[in-house]
């Protein structure tokens, strides 16, 4: 079984190419838990906001 790479903020699940795409709504308990593009673009720029 392939593992669920999940991200913690938005809880999109990476789909089979590679792509934060999709949308189950809730936290997988069972799923690898990082953070997407996205979110790491949008943290690194409030970051740099309270710089
Ligand atoms: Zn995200």
């Amino acid at each position: 079984m392939p593992e669920i790479r999940q991200c913690a903020w938005c809880l999109l699940v990476v789909d089979g190419a590679g792509r934060y795409s999709l949308q189950p709504g809730r936290k997988i308990k069972s799923a690898t838990h990082g953070i997407c593009p996205n979110c790491k673009e949008q943290m690194r720029a409030e970051i740099e906001q309270a710089a």
